[in-house]
Protein backbone atom coordinates (compact mmCIF):
# COMPACT_ATOMS: atom_id res chain seq x y z
CA UNK A 1 0.00 0.00 0.00
CA UNK A 2 2.87 2.29 0.82
CA UNK A 3 4.53 1.73 -2.11
CA UNK A 4 1.80 2.09 -4.83
CA UNK A 5 1.23 5.57 -2.45
CA UNK A 6 5.13 6.53 -3.07
CA UNK A 7 4.78 5.81 -6.55
CA UNK A 8 1.42 7.94 -7.32
CA UNK A 9 3.31 10.86 -5.14
CA UNK A 10 6.78 10.56 -6.67
CA UNK A 11 7.81 13.99 -8.10
CA UNK A 12 10.36 13.09 -10.55
CA UNK A 13 7.60 11.43 -12.73
CA UNK A 14 6.83 13.17 -15.79
CA UNK A 15 3.61 14.62 -16.05
CA UNK A 16 0.57 15.66 -18.49
CA UNK A 17 -1.36 16.92 -16.18
CA UNK A 18 -4.86 15.67 -16.68
CA UNK A 19 -7.89 16.71 -15.82
CA UNK A 20 -9.82 13.58 -14.63
CA UNK A 21 -14.02 13.45 -14.07
CA UNK A 22 -14.42 10.70 -11.36
CA UNK A 23 -18.57 9.97 -11.03
CA UNK A 24 -19.63 8.77 -7.81
CA UNK A 25 -17.93 10.36 -4.58
CA UNK A 26 -18.24 7.16 -2.40
CA UNK A 27 -14.74 5.96 -0.41
CA UNK A 28 -13.73 4.64 -4.14
CA UNK A 29 -14.15 7.68 -6.04
CA UNK A 30 -12.43 10.08 -3.13
CA UNK A 31 -9.66 7.35 -2.82
CA UNK A 32 -8.97 8.01 -6.35
CA UNK A 33 -9.02 11.48 -6.36
CA UNK A 34 -7.12 11.72 -3.62
CA UNK A 35 -4.18 9.60 -5.24
CA UNK A 36 -4.84 11.33 -9.10
CA UNK A 37 -4.09 14.43 -7.16
CA UNK A 38 -1.21 13.31 -5.48
CA UNK A 39 0.02 12.44 -8.79
CA UNK A 40 -0.14 16.15 -10.18
CA UNK A 41 -3.52 15.42 -11.98
CA UNK A 42 -6.90 17.27 -11.67
CA UNK A 43 -9.90 15.29 -10.28
CA UNK A 44 -13.34 16.66 -10.67
CA UNK A 45 -15.59 14.55 -8.36
CA UNK A 46 -19.09 14.67 -9.45
CA UNK A 47 -21.53 12.76 -6.44
CA UNK A 48 -25.04 12.57 -6.78
CA UNK A 49 -26.44 13.21 -3.37
CA UNK A 50 -26.13 16.01 -1.30
CA UNK A 51 -23.84 14.09 0.76
CA UNK A 52 -20.42 12.33 0.81
CA UNK A 53 -19.48 8.51 1.37
CA UNK A 54 -22.18 6.28 -0.77
CA UNK A 55 -22.35 3.28 1.28
CA UNK A 56 -20.46 4.96 4.02
CA UNK A 57 -22.83 8.56 4.00
CA UNK A 58 -24.57 9.34 7.38
CA UNK A 59 -26.68 12.81 8.30
CA UNK A 60 -27.60 14.03 11.21
CA UNK A 61 -31.21 13.63 12.24
CA UNK A 62 -34.05 16.59 13.81
CA UNK A 63 -31.78 15.61 17.27
CA UNK A 64 -28.93 16.26 15.91
CA UNK A 65 -28.27 12.45 16.24
CA UNK A 66 -26.15 10.97 13.62
CA UNK A 67 -28.15 8.38 11.07
CA UNK A 68 -25.52 5.86 9.39
CA UNK A 69 -26.35 4.16 5.81
CA UNK A 70 -24.18 1.26 7.76
CA UNK A 71 -22.26 0.00 10.70
CA UNK A 72 -19.05 0.13 9.81
CA UNK A 73 -16.02 -2.36 10.91
CA UNK A 74 -12.22 -1.49 10.19
CA UNK A 75 -9.97 -4.40 10.21
CA UNK A 76 -6.00 -4.51 11.11
CA UNK A 77 -6.22 -6.44 7.71
CA UNK A 78 -6.88 -2.88 5.87
CA UNK A 79 -3.60 -1.72 4.64
CA UNK A 80 -4.90 0.89 1.99
CA UNK A 81 -7.16 2.12 4.58
CA UNK A 82 -4.71 2.28 6.98
CA UNK A 83 -2.22 3.45 4.46
CA UNK A 84 -4.67 6.27 3.68
CA UNK A 85 -5.51 7.73 7.23
CA UNK A 86 -1.87 7.64 8.05
CA UNK A 87 -1.55 9.77 4.87
CA UNK A 88 -4.20 12.39 5.99
CA UNK A 89 -2.81 12.62 9.46
CA UNK A 90 -6.36 11.05 11.19
CA UNK A 91 -5.07 7.62 12.48
CA UNK A 92 -5.82 8.40 16.15
CA UNK A 93 -9.92 8.96 14.93
CA UNK A 94 -9.50 4.60 14.67
CA UNK A 95 -10.67 3.52 18.10
CA UNK A 96 -8.96 -0.22 18.28
CA UNK A 97 -11.11 -2.67 20.17
CA UNK A 98 -9.57 -5.73 22.35
CA UNK A 99 -8.32 -7.95 20.13
CA UNK A 100 -11.31 -10.23 20.29
CA UNK A 101 -14.17 -11.79 18.45
CA UNK A 102 -16.81 -11.42 20.53
CA UNK A 103 -20.10 -13.98 19.38
CA UNK A 104 -23.94 -14.50 21.20
CA UNK A 105 -24.54 -17.58 22.48
CA UNK A 106 -27.70 -18.53 21.28
CA UNK A 107 -28.75 -21.68 23.67
CA UNK A 108 -27.19 -19.35 26.66
CA UNK A 109 -29.53 -16.12 26.02
CA UNK A 110 -27.40 -13.09 27.77
CA UNK A 111 -24.38 -14.88 27.20
CA UNK A 112 -21.08 -14.58 25.35
CA UNK A 113 -18.24 -16.30 24.01
CA UNK A 114 -15.37 -15.20 22.54
CA UNK A 115 -12.01 -15.89 20.39
CA UNK A 116 -9.55 -13.92 22.84
CA UNK A 117 -6.37 -13.30 20.62
CA UNK A 118 -3.09 -12.92 23.13
CA UNK A 119 -1.08 -10.03 22.55
CA UNK A 120 2.50 -10.12 21.09
CA UNK A 121 2.19 -13.69 20.10
CA UNK A 122 2.66 -13.64 16.04
CA UNK A 123 0.50 -14.79 13.37
CA UNK A 124 -1.00 -17.66 12.62
CA UNK A 125 0.15 -18.32 16.59
CA UNK A 126 -2.18 -16.24 17.74
CA UNK A 127 -5.12 -16.83 15.99
CA UNK A 128 -4.84 -21.08 16.76
CA UNK A 129 -4.48 -19.68 20.36
CA UNK A 130 -7.73 -17.84 20.27
CA UNK A 131 -9.42 -21.17 18.34
CA UNK A 132 -7.92 -23.49 21.08
CA UNK A 133 -8.58 -21.41 24.16
CA UNK A 134 -12.56 -21.44 23.42
CA UNK A 135 -14.10 -24.34 24.63
CA UNK A 136 -17.51 -23.01 24.28
CA UNK A 137 -18.00 -23.08 20.22
CA UNK A 138 -16.15 -25.87 18.84
CA UNK A 139 -15.36 -29.58 20.14
CA UNK A 140 -11.07 -30.31 20.20
CA UNK A 141 -12.16 -32.77 17.46
CA UNK A 142 -14.44 -29.96 15.11
CA UNK A 143 -10.87 -28.17 15.29
CA UNK A 144 -8.59 -30.81 14.51
CA UNK A 145 -10.50 -31.34 11.42
CA UNK A 146 -10.29 -27.50 10.65
CA UNK A 147 -6.88 -28.20 9.74
CA UNK A 148 -6.92 -30.10 5.97
CA UNK A 149 -9.24 -27.43 4.61
CA UNK A 150 -6.95 -24.62 5.61
CA UNK A 151 -3.44 -26.21 5.02
CA UNK A 152 -3.64 -25.93 1.41
CA UNK A 153 -4.59 -21.92 1.66
CA UNK A 154 -1.16 -21.13 3.85
CA UNK A 155 0.86 -23.62 1.71
CA UNK A 156 -0.28 -21.95 -1.41
CA UNK A 157 -1.82 -18.75 -0.38
CA UNK A 158 -3.93 -16.38 -3.26
CA UNK A 159 -4.25 -19.02 -6.31
CA UNK A 160 -5.49 -21.36 -3.84
CA UNK A 161 -7.99 -18.76 -2.59
CA UNK A 162 -8.76 -17.61 -5.85
CA UNK A 163 -9.83 -21.04 -7.63
CA UNK A 164 -12.24 -21.88 -4.30
CA UNK A 165 -14.28 -19.21 -5.88
CA UNK A 166 -15.92 -21.59 -7.62
CA UNK A 167 -17.24 -23.59 -4.95
CA UNK A 168 -19.41 -22.59 -2.32
CA UNK A 169 -18.84 -22.73 1.59
CA UNK A 170 -20.89 -26.18 1.49
CA UNK A 171 -18.92 -27.63 -1.52
CA UNK A 172 -15.71 -26.48 0.20
CA UNK A 173 -16.46 -28.20 3.98
CA UNK A 174 -17.30 -31.55 2.07
CA UNK A 175 -14.59 -31.88 -0.21
CA UNK A 176 -12.38 -31.14 2.51
CA UNK A 177 -14.33 -33.06 5.60
CA UNK A 178 -14.64 -29.96 7.57
CA UNK A 179 -17.27 -30.54 10.16
CA UNK A 180 -21.16 -28.46 9.46
CA UNK A 181 -19.97 -26.62 13.51
CA UNK A 182 -17.32 -24.71 11.80
CA UNK A 183 -19.36 -23.28 8.97
CA UNK A 184 -21.80 -22.71 11.63
CA UNK A 185 -19.68 -21.26 14.38
CA UNK A 186 -16.99 -19.31 12.69
CA UNK A 187 -17.22 -19.06 8.56
CA UNK A 188 -20.60 -17.66 8.24
CA UNK A 189 -20.36 -15.03 11.32
CA UNK A 190 -16.53 -14.24 10.14
CA UNK A 191 -18.45 -13.45 6.35
CA UNK A 192 -21.21 -11.87 7.59
CA UNK A 193 -18.92 -9.56 9.78
CA UNK A 194 -16.36 -8.82 6.74
CA UNK A 195 -18.94 -8.39 4.13
CA UNK A 196 -22.94 -9.51 5.25
CA UNK A 197 -22.97 -11.44 2.23
CA UNK A 198 -24.27 -14.58 4.06
CA UNK A 199 -27.60 -14.15 3.44
CA UNK A 200 -27.21 -12.79 -0.42
CA UNK A 201 -30.09 -12.82 -2.93
CA UNK A 202 -30.57 -14.63 -6.28
CA UNK A 203 -28.23 -12.89 -8.93
CA UNK A 204 -31.11 -11.51 -10.98
CA UNK A 205 -31.85 -8.03 -11.82
CA UNK A 206 -35.59 -9.75 -12.96
CA UNK A 207 -36.85 -10.33 -9.49
CA UNK A 208 -38.70 -7.22 -8.23
CA UNK A 209 -39.67 -9.44 -4.86
CA UNK A 210 -35.77 -9.84 -3.80
CA UNK A 211 -35.09 -13.79 -3.47
CA UNK A 212 -32.72 -14.39 -0.51
CA UNK A 213 -30.40 -17.64 -0.95
CA UNK A 214 -29.45 -20.52 1.11
CA UNK A 215 -25.78 -19.48 3.06
CA UNK A 216 -24.63 -22.72 1.41
CA UNK A 217 -24.47 -20.62 -1.59
CA UNK A 218 -22.11 -17.88 -0.75
CA UNK A 219 -18.25 -18.15 -2.43
CA UNK A 220 -15.64 -19.91 0.07
CA UNK A 221 -13.42 -17.08 -1.90
CA UNK A 222 -14.76 -15.11 0.85
CA UNK A 223 -14.26 -17.03 3.80
CA UNK A 224 -10.82 -18.18 2.49
CA UNK A 225 -9.68 -14.32 1.58
CA UNK A 226 -10.66 -12.72 5.26
CA UNK A 227 -9.44 -15.76 6.90
CA UNK A 228 -5.87 -15.82 5.08
CA UNK A 229 -5.40 -12.14 5.94
CA UNK A 230 -6.81 -13.50 9.75
CA UNK A 231 -4.27 -16.05 9.64
CA UNK A 232 -1.09 -14.29 8.60
CA UNK A 233 -1.24 -10.77 10.06
CA UNK A 234 -1.11 -10.54 13.73
CA UNK A 235 -3.55 -7.60 14.29
CA UNK A 236 -5.72 -8.65 10.95
CA UNK A 237 -8.72 -9.38 13.10
CA UNK A 238 -8.04 -6.74 15.09
CA UNK A 239 -11.46 -4.55 14.77
CA UNK A 240 -11.78 -0.34 14.80
CA UNK A 241 -14.59 2.36 14.97
CA UNK A 242 -14.65 5.21 13.40
CA UNK A 243 -14.60 8.00 15.84
CA UNK A 244 -17.79 9.58 14.42
CA UNK A 245 -19.52 9.79 11.33
CA UNK A 246 -17.40 8.97 8.12
CA UNK A 247 -18.72 12.14 6.16
CA UNK A 248 -17.10 14.21 8.52
CA UNK A 249 -14.17 12.24 10.30
CA UNK A 250 -13.05 10.33 7.31
CA UNK A 251 -14.56 11.90 3.73
CA UNK A 252 -13.99 15.41 4.66
CA UNK A 253 -10.46 14.84 5.15
CA UNK A 254 -9.74 13.63 1.19
CA UNK A 255 -11.95 16.64 -0.04
CA UNK A 256 -9.61 18.62 1.94
CA UNK A 257 -6.44 16.87 0.68
CA UNK A 258 -7.83 16.98 -3.11
CA UNK A 259 -8.41 20.76 -2.79
CA UNK A 260 -5.69 21.71 -1.29
CA UNK A 261 -4.28 20.17 -4.62
CA UNK A 262 -6.17 22.23 -7.14
CA UNK A 263 -9.23 19.69 -7.39
CA UNK A 264 -12.83 19.86 -7.21
CA UNK A 265 -15.74 17.99 -5.10
CA UNK A 266 -19.37 18.75 -5.99
CA UNK A 267 -22.36 17.47 -4.46
CA UNK A 268 -25.89 17.04 -6.09
CA UNK A 269 -24.15 16.30 -9.47
CA UNK A 270 -26.05 13.29 -11.32
CA UNK A 271 -24.54 11.92 -13.67
CA UNK A 272 -27.79 11.29 -16.17
CA UNK A 273 -25.30 9.86 -19.69
CA UNK A 274 -22.01 8.43 -20.40
CA UNK A 275 -22.10 10.66 -24.15
CA UNK A 276 -19.75 8.48 -26.46
CA UNK A 277 -18.38 10.17 -29.68
CA UNK A 278 -17.66 9.20 -33.14
CA UNK A 279 -14.31 7.22 -32.28
CA UNK A 280 -16.48 5.41 -29.27
CA UNK A 281 -14.80 6.96 -26.44
CA UNK A 282 -16.47 8.88 -23.88
CA UNK A 283 -17.11 13.11 -25.44
CA UNK A 284 -18.44 14.18 -22.46
CA UNK A 285 -20.70 13.78 -19.42
CA UNK A 286 -24.29 14.30 -19.29
CA UNK A 287 -25.50 15.74 -15.80
CA UNK A 288 -29.21 15.66 -14.54
CA UNK A 289 -29.33 19.04 -14.59
CA UNK A 290 -28.53 18.95 -18.82
CA UNK A 291 -25.50 20.41 -18.38
CA UNK A 292 -22.07 18.46 -19.77
CA UNK A 293 -18.47 17.91 -18.23
CA UNK A 294 -15.35 17.35 -20.46
CA UNK A 295 -11.76 15.67 -19.25
CA UNK A 296 -9.29 14.37 -20.31
CA UNK A 297 -9.62 10.86 -18.39
CA UNK A 298 -13.14 9.81 -17.19
CA UNK A 299 -13.56 7.51 -14.20
CA UNK A 300 -16.59 5.42 -12.76
CA UNK A 301 -17.12 5.12 -8.90
CA UNK A 302 -20.52 4.37 -9.00
CA UNK A 303 -22.07 0.91 -7.77
CA UNK A 304 -22.05 -2.10 -10.36
CA UNK A 305 -25.55 -1.77 -10.43
CA UNK A 306 -26.06 1.96 -11.55
CA UNK A 307 -23.17 1.97 -13.71
CA UNK A 308 -24.70 -0.90 -15.50
CA UNK A 309 -27.91 1.59 -16.37
CA UNK A 310 -25.39 3.92 -17.15
CA UNK A 311 -23.22 2.18 -19.60
CA UNK A 312 -23.69 3.75 -23.20
CA UNK A 313 -25.56 1.44 -25.32
CA UNK A 314 -23.06 1.07 -27.89
CA UNK A 315 -20.86 -0.36 -25.11
CA UNK A 316 -23.40 -2.35 -23.95
CA UNK A 317 -22.23 -5.42 -26.23
CA UNK A 318 -18.44 -5.35 -25.10
CA UNK A 319 -17.58 -8.36 -23.79
CA UNK A 320 -15.38 -6.31 -21.17
CA UNK A 321 -18.64 -4.37 -19.70
CA UNK A 322 -21.01 -7.13 -20.87
CA UNK A 323 -19.59 -9.06 -17.93
CA UNK A 324 -20.92 -6.40 -15.35
CA UNK A 325 -24.47 -8.17 -15.91
CA UNK A 326 -23.15 -11.14 -13.76
CA UNK A 327 -23.11 -9.17 -10.64
CA UNK A 328 -25.69 -7.68 -8.66
CA UNK A 329 -25.54 -5.75 -5.55
CA UNK A 330 -27.23 -7.34 -1.94
CA UNK A 331 -30.12 -5.69 -0.42
CA UNK A 332 -29.00 -4.68 3.67
CA UNK A 333 -30.97 -2.71 6.29
CA UNK A 334 -29.13 -1.01 8.55
CA UNK A 335 -30.81 -0.28 12.27
CA UNK A 336 -29.77 2.30 14.77
CA UNK A 337 -32.11 1.95 18.08
CA UNK A 338 -31.80 4.37 20.70
CA UNK A 339 -33.11 3.33 24.43
CA UNK A 340 -33.87 4.82 27.35
CA UNK A 341 -31.20 2.96 29.60
CA UNK A 342 -27.45 1.69 29.37
CA UNK A 343 -27.71 -1.72 27.99
CA UNK A 344 -25.18 -4.72 29.39
CA UNK A 345 -22.94 -3.60 26.30
CA UNK A 346 -19.44 -5.22 25.30
CA UNK A 347 -16.92 -2.69 23.58
CA UNK A 348 -16.97 -3.62 20.48
CA UNK A 349 -18.38 -5.49 17.23
CA UNK A 350 -20.60 -8.55 18.26
CA UNK A 351 -21.78 -11.60 16.16
CA UNK A 352 -25.41 -11.76 16.78
CA UNK A 353 -25.65 -15.53 15.55
CA UNK A 354 -29.59 -15.02 15.06
CA UNK A 355 -31.25 -15.10 11.81
CA UNK A 356 -32.35 -12.37 11.19
CA UNK A 357 -29.06 -9.92 12.73
CA UNK A 358 -25.55 -10.07 11.23
CA UNK A 359 -23.71 -7.92 13.62
CA UNK A 360 -24.44 -5.58 16.18
CA UNK A 361 -22.70 -3.30 18.38
CA UNK A 362 -23.49 -0.68 21.19
CA UNK A 363 -22.04 2.44 19.90
CA UNK A 364 -23.01 4.72 22.98
CA UNK A 365 -20.07 2.42 24.38
CA UNK A 366 -17.82 2.09 21.02
CA UNK A 367 -18.02 5.12 19.27
CA UNK A 368 -16.52 8.56 21.00
CA UNK A 369 -18.87 10.99 18.95
CA UNK A 370 -22.13 8.78 19.92
CA UNK A 371 -20.91 8.04 23.59
CA UNK A 372 -23.22 8.00 26.45
CA UNK A 373 -22.97 6.61 29.93
CA UNK A 374 -27.11 6.33 30.15
CA UNK A 375 -28.19 5.66 27.25
CA UNK A 376 -27.37 2.64 24.65
CA UNK A 377 -27.54 3.03 20.64
CA UNK A 378 -27.25 -0.48 19.31
CA UNK A 379 -26.68 -0.49 15.67
CA UNK A 380 -27.53 -3.43 13.87
CA UNK A 381 -26.95 -5.10 10.20
CA UNK A 382 -30.37 -6.67 9.13
CA UNK A 383 -29.24 -9.27 6.98
CA UNK A 384 -32.70 -10.59 5.71
CA UNK A 385 -34.80 -13.70 4.74
CA UNK A 386 -33.66 -16.84 5.96
CA UNK A 387 -35.75 -19.70 5.68
CA UNK A 388 -36.26 -19.02 9.12
CA UNK A 389 -38.03 -16.37 8.11
CA UNK A 390 -39.61 -17.17 4.88
CA UNK A 391 -37.21 -17.03 1.62
CA UNK A 392 -40.31 -15.23 -0.01
CA UNK A 393 -39.77 -12.22 2.70
CA UNK A 394 -39.16 -9.35 1.18
CA UNK A 395 -37.83 -7.22 4.35
CA UNK A 396 -36.32 -4.67 1.84
CA UNK A 397 -40.00 -3.61 1.53
CA UNK A 398 -41.30 -4.04 4.75
CA UNK A 399 -42.12 -1.06 6.95
CA UNK A 400 -40.04 0.36 9.58
CA UNK A 401 -42.10 -0.67 12.31
CA UNK A 402 -41.72 -4.30 11.37
CA UNK A 403 -38.29 -4.07 10.80
CA UNK A 404 -38.15 -2.72 14.36
CA UNK A 405 -40.55 -5.34 15.69
CA UNK A 406 -38.27 -8.08 14.12
CA UNK A 407 -35.12 -6.70 15.41
CA UNK A 408 -36.42 -6.07 19.32
CA UNK A 409 -37.52 -9.49 18.96
CA UNK A 410 -34.40 -10.76 18.37
CA UNK A 411 -32.52 -8.35 20.37
CA UNK A 412 -35.06 -9.08 23.70
CA UNK A 413 -33.31 -12.89 23.33
CA UNK A 414 -29.80 -11.38 23.19
CA UNK A 415 -30.59 -8.69 26.42
CA UNK A 416 -32.85 -11.15 28.24
CA UNK A 417 -35.16 -8.65 30.87
CA UNK A 418 -33.23 -6.01 29.40
CA UNK A 419 -35.11 -4.90 26.43
CA UNK A 420 -39.03 -4.78 26.58
CA UNK A 421 -41.10 -6.33 29.66
CA UNK A 422 -41.00 -5.07 33.29
CA UNK A 423 -38.74 -2.50 33.81
CA UNK A 424 -36.69 -3.12 31.16
CA UNK A 425 -35.16 -0.53 28.41
CA UNK A 426 -37.58 1.06 26.61
CA UNK A 427 -37.04 2.20 22.85
CA UNK A 428 -36.70 5.81 22.42
CA UNK A 429 -36.36 6.03 18.56
CA UNK A 430 -35.16 4.20 15.46
CA UNK A 431 -33.61 4.61 12.56
CA UNK A 432 -34.12 2.78 9.63
CA UNK A 433 -31.69 3.19 6.44
CA UNK A 434 -32.18 0.77 3.40
CA UNK A 435 -29.69 0.37 0.43
CA UNK A 436 -31.32 -1.67 -1.81
CA UNK A 437 -28.39 -2.97 -3.82
CA UNK A 438 -25.47 -2.59 -1.71
CA UNK A 439 -21.89 -4.61 -2.20
CA UNK A 440 -22.12 -7.16 -5.06
CA UNK A 441 -23.06 -10.37 -3.95
CA UNK A 442 -20.35 -12.76 -3.64
CA UNK A 443 -21.98 -16.43 -4.53
CA UNK A 444 -19.66 -18.85 -6.02
CA UNK A 445 -18.03 -17.75 -9.58
CA UNK A 446 -18.45 -13.92 -9.43
CA UNK A 447 -14.36 -12.59 -8.96
CA UNK A 448 -13.76 -13.97 -12.76
CA UNK A 449 -16.26 -11.61 -13.99
CA UNK A 450 -14.98 -8.36 -11.78
CA UNK A 451 -13.83 -6.23 -14.52
CA UNK A 452 -9.72 -4.64 -14.33
CA UNK A 453 -9.96 -0.66 -13.46
CA UNK A 454 -8.17 -0.51 -16.57
CA UNK A 455 -10.91 -0.82 -19.60
CA UNK A 456 -9.35 -1.57 -23.00
CA UNK A 457 -7.09 0.83 -24.89
CA UNK A 458 -9.49 0.51 -28.00
CA UNK A 459 -11.66 1.58 -27.95
CA UNK A 460 -12.01 3.21 -24.71
CA UNK A 461 -8.57 4.74 -23.60
CA UNK A 462 -9.99 7.32 -21.75
CA UNK A 463 -12.83 5.42 -19.16
CA UNK A 464 -11.54 3.82 -16.44
CA UNK A 465 -13.25 2.00 -13.43
CA UNK A 466 -13.41 2.00 -9.80
CA UNK A 467 -15.68 1.11 -7.12
CA UNK A 468 -15.60 -1.89 -4.37
CA UNK A 469 -16.76 -4.51 -6.93
CA UNK A 470 -14.41 -3.98 -9.52
CA UNK A 471 -11.31 -6.56 -9.55
CA UNK A 472 -9.24 -6.44 -6.41
CA UNK A 473 -8.37 -8.91 -3.85
CA UNK A 474 -10.15 -7.39 -0.97
CA UNK A 475 -14.05 -8.10 -2.38
CA UNK A 476 -16.69 -5.39 -1.94
CA UNK A 477 -16.05 -3.56 1.32
CA UNK A 478 -14.33 -0.48 2.59
CA UNK A 479 -10.74 -1.88 1.83
CA UNK A 480 -11.76 -3.00 -1.62
CA UNK A 481 -13.25 0.49 -2.60
CA UNK A 482 -9.88 2.68 -1.47
CA UNK A 483 -8.16 -0.29 -3.24
CA UNK A 484 -9.87 -0.08 -6.45
CA UNK A 485 -9.90 4.08 -6.50
CA UNK A 486 -6.26 3.74 -6.05
CA UNK A 487 -5.87 1.00 -8.47
CA UNK A 488 -7.70 3.68 -10.90
CA UNK A 489 -5.47 6.45 -10.41
CA UNK A 490 -2.52 4.25 -10.77
CA UNK A 491 -4.07 3.32 -14.59
CA UNK A 492 -4.26 7.18 -15.44
CA UNK A 493 -1.15 8.49 -13.81
CA UNK A 494 0.41 5.32 -15.71
CA UNK A 495 -0.75 6.15 -18.97
CA UNK A 496 -0.26 9.88 -18.38
CA UNK A 497 3.64 8.92 -17.84
CA UNK A 498 3.81 7.31 -20.46
CA UNK A 499 4.73 3.85 -17.99
CA UNK A 500 3.69 0.67 -19.23
CA UNK A 501 1.40 -0.58 -16.99
CA UNK A 502 2.15 -2.46 -13.80
CA UNK A 503 1.65 -6.38 -13.91
CA UNK A 504 -1.42 -5.76 -11.69
CA UNK A 505 -3.02 -3.03 -13.90
CA UNK A 506 -3.06 -5.28 -17.35
CA UNK A 507 -6.54 -5.50 -18.88
CA UNK A 508 -8.09 -8.62 -16.77
CA UNK A 509 -9.06 -11.04 -19.39
CA UNK A 510 -12.80 -11.50 -20.47
CA UNK A 511 -14.50 -15.08 -19.42
CA UNK A 512 -14.54 -16.81 -22.53
CA UNK A 513 -18.61 -17.57 -21.81
CA UNK A 514 -19.10 -13.86 -22.12
CA UNK A 515 -16.49 -13.16 -24.83
CA UNK A 516 -18.98 -16.13 -26.58
CA UNK A 517 -22.19 -14.66 -25.39
CA UNK A 518 -21.53 -11.52 -26.75
CA UNK A 519 -20.49 -13.10 -30.38
CA UNK A 520 -23.09 -14.76 -30.43
CA UNK A 521 -25.75 -11.81 -29.57
P1 LIG B 1 -20.38 3.55 -2.90
O1 LIG B 1 -20.12 3.82 -1.49
O2 LIG B 1 -21.68 2.92 -3.28
O3 LIG B 1 -20.20 4.92 -3.69
C1 LIG B 1 -20.75 5.15 -4.96
C2 LIG B 1 -21.14 6.62 -5.05
O4 LIG B 1 -21.66 6.88 -6.36
C3 LIG B 1 -22.24 7.01 -4.06
O5 LIG B 1 -21.84 8.12 -3.30
C4 LIG B 1 -23.43 7.34 -4.96
O6 LIG B 1 -24.28 8.33 -4.44
C5 LIG B 1 -22.72 7.79 -6.22
N1 LIG B 1 -23.57 7.73 -7.40
C6 LIG B 1 -24.48 6.78 -7.74
N2 LIG B 1 -25.07 7.11 -8.89
C7 LIG B 1 -24.52 8.28 -9.32
C8 LIG B 1 -24.72 9.12 -10.45
N3 LIG B 1 -25.62 8.83 -11.38
N4 LIG B 1 -23.99 10.26 -10.55
C9 LIG B 1 -23.06 10.58 -9.61
N5 LIG B 1 -22.84 9.82 -8.51
C10 LIG B 1 -23.56 8.68 -8.37
N6 LIG B 1 -17.33 -2.60 4.45
C11 LIG B 1 -16.37 -2.85 5.34
O7 LIG B 1 -15.19 -2.87 4.99
N7 LIG B 1 -16.68 -3.05 6.67
C12 LIG B 1 -17.96 -3.02 7.13
O8 LIG B 1 -18.20 -3.20 8.32
C13 LIG B 1 -19.00 -2.75 6.20
N8 LIG B 1 -20.28 -2.68 6.61
C14 LIG B 1 -21.25 -2.33 5.72
C15 LIG B 1 -22.57 -2.21 6.18
C16 LIG B 1 -23.57 -1.85 5.31
C17 LIG B 1 -24.99 -1.73 5.81
C18 LIG B 1 -23.26 -1.59 3.94
C19 LIG B 1 -24.34 -1.15 2.98
C20 LIG B 1 -21.96 -1.74 3.47
C21 LIG B 1 -20.95 -2.12 4.36
N9 LIG B 1 -19.62 -2.26 3.93
C22 LIG B 1 -18.63 -2.54 4.83
C23 LIG B 1 -19.25 -2.12 2.52
C24 LIG B 1 -18.68 -0.74 2.20
O9 LIG B 1 -19.52 0.27 2.70
C25 LIG B 1 -18.56 -0.58 0.69
O10 LIG B 1 -17.83 -1.67 0.15
C26 LIG B 1 -17.86 0.70 0.26
O11 LIG B 1 -18.23 1.81 1.03
C27 LIG B 1 -18.18 0.96 -1.22
O12 LIG B 1 -17.57 2.13 -1.68
P2 LIG B 1 -17.70 2.54 -3.20
O13 LIG B 1 -17.11 3.89 -3.33
O14 LIG B 1 -17.18 1.46 -4.07
O15 LIG B 1 -19.28 2.59 -3.52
Amino acid sequence: AAALSAKLADPATPQQRKKVAVIGGGLSGLACAKYLSDAGHTPLVLEARDVLGGKVSAWQDADGDMIETGLHIFFGAYPNMMNLFQELGIEDRLQWKAHRMTFAMPQLPGEFTSFDFPDGVPAPLNMAAAILGNTEMLSLLDKVRMVPGLLPMLLEGQPFIDAQDELSVKEFMDKYGMPETVNEEIFIAMAKALYHTAHSPEPTLDSAALDFMDPDRMSMAVVLTAMNRFINEADGSQTAFLDGGQPERLCAPVVDHVLSRGGEVRLGAPLAAIEVGDDGQVACLRLADGSSVEADVYVSAVPVDVFKKLLPASWSTMPFFRQTEELIGIPVINVQLWFDKKLRSVDGLCFSRSPLLSVYADMSTCVEEYADADRSMLELVFAPATREVGADRNWIGASDAEVVAACLGELSRLFPGEIGGEGGAELLKHAVVRTPRSVYAATPGRNRYRPSQATQATPVPNFVLAGDWTSQKFLGSMEGAVLAGKLAAEVIADRAAGRAAATSQTLKPVHEEVVAAAEGA
